[in-house]
């Protein structure tokens, strides 16, 4: 160490030994975990924040040295540093750093807007508290928004579901902007005006505290201006189609994904598509999980004296026997009939007998009822 570094190093040693206290100001001990760095903080940023304070100098400066002190001690190098040299730590962080410009950066703020976001944020929907924070939020991140998911719902036949099938939806989506690789912003030749700060190289923070801009390193001008394409959103708008399988067997209200195929949020990140398959009701056939069910409906002599009758399936009718003596609402089960599964299996068809009886009779028809009632002796 040279001699004029030797001195430097003793000056801030002194100065280290009338420093603010930020362990006192933070009411923690000074082997305080990160856990109770922030509970701490949190604690007092809510008693002293100036939303909470209109007005109030005391507790606007109170602030200000509870977040110096959080700032710093949250942080584990510049907490050894704080250790080491008190709270001209920064100073002595550049001096190490060797970056010549002693008074160039005060305490960097850092995540301070999410850290507020976070300790307001509960409070926004009952009486708008700490909406400031969430504007300056989402003005920080105004580049920065996620991919999102988007759902759709089509509905399918029976028909289709047994065979599988292929359907094509149109949608509207968000496709990240080409022109500017999704990040919402180009290179400009010319530098202009920083529209982060609109030129002033700070940013108002909270009241009477101001911070560097960080989209200009403070210097109010940049070469870098909204993308022309996409308007500095990141995103644009598209149609979209989109080809779906539809599996065999697929059970109703289930959500197929297809990945990549939803909206796209900023640098090129990309949600998915859902799909919800809801199954149309048929005219003919009940779904009954694997198992289908018909309802077939047959004369009141085909059922006494037995017959061979049609049912109809879903590729098509077949044929069965029924035995004298059928009854209403007797089931039948054809094996194999129902609906494929996933899992390549098969359910079955069952057909429910429906005794019809005419609406009206022959005259000879009525003679045969009348002797045969007379044998049977059947009056009800
Ligand atoms: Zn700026
Ligand atoms: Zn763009």
């Amino acid at each position: 160490m040279e001699l004029a570094q030797l001195i430097e190093c003793c000056i801030l040693k002194i100065k280290m030994s009338r420093s603010k206290d930020y362990y006192s100001i933070l009411g923690i001990s000074r082997d305080a975990d990160e856990k109770q760095i922030k509970s701490a903080y949190r604690k007092l940023a809510r008693k002293y924040h100036p939303d909470v304070n209109p007005n109030n100098k005391e507790a606007e400066d109170k602030f200000k040295q509870v977040t110096e002190a959080y700032e710093c001690l949250k942080d584990a190098d510049k907490r050894k540093m704080y250790d080491s040299y008190g709270d001209r730590w920064q100073d002595a962080h550049a001096y190490q750093a060797q970056g010549g410009d002693m008074g160039g950066s005060r305490f960097d703020f850092g995540d301070a807007g999410s850290i507020f976001e976070d300790l307001f944020g509960g409070f926004q929907n009952t009486d708008g508290f700490g909406d400031v924070f969430q504007q300056q939020g989402r003005r920080r991140s105004r580049n920065d928004s996620p991919p999102q998911d988007i759902n759709i719902s089509i509905e399918v036949t029976l028909e289709e579901i047994a065979s599988g099938t292929k359907k094509t939806i149109e949608y509207t989506a968000l496709d990240g902007c080409n022109t500017c690789s999704g990040t919402g912003q180009v290179r400009t030749r010319r530098s202009s005006k920083c529209s982060g700060c609109g030129g002033k190289g700070v940013v108002h923070q909270f009241p009477g505290m101001n911070m560097k801009c960080s989209a200009c390193g403070g210097s109010g001008s940049t070469n870098i201006d909204n993308c022309p394409t996409c308007r500095g959103k990141c995103t644009i708008h598209a149609n979209r189609k989109v080809e779906v399988t539809i599996p065999k067997g697929i059970t109703n209200g289930k959500k197929l994904r297809v990945p990549g195929r939803g909206s796209a949020g900023s640098r090129m990140k990309i949600g998915d598509l859902y799909v919800k398959v809801t199954e149309k009701s048929h005219p003919v056939f009940q779904r009954n999980g694997d198992n289908l069910e018909v309802k077939v409906p047959v004369s009141y002599i085909d059922v006494l004296l037995g017959a061979e009758i049609r049912i109809p399936t879903l590729t098509g009718s077949v044929s069965m026997k029924i035995p004298e003596c059928t009854q209403n609402n007797q089931k039948f089960r054809l094996t194999g009939k129902g609906m494929p599964t996933l899992s390549k299996q098969v359910g079955d068809l069952y057909a429910v007998i429906q005794v019809k009886i005419p609406k009206q009779i022959s005259d000879e028809e009525k003679n045969i009822l009348l002797n045969l009632r007379e044998i049977s002796g059947v009056t009800v």
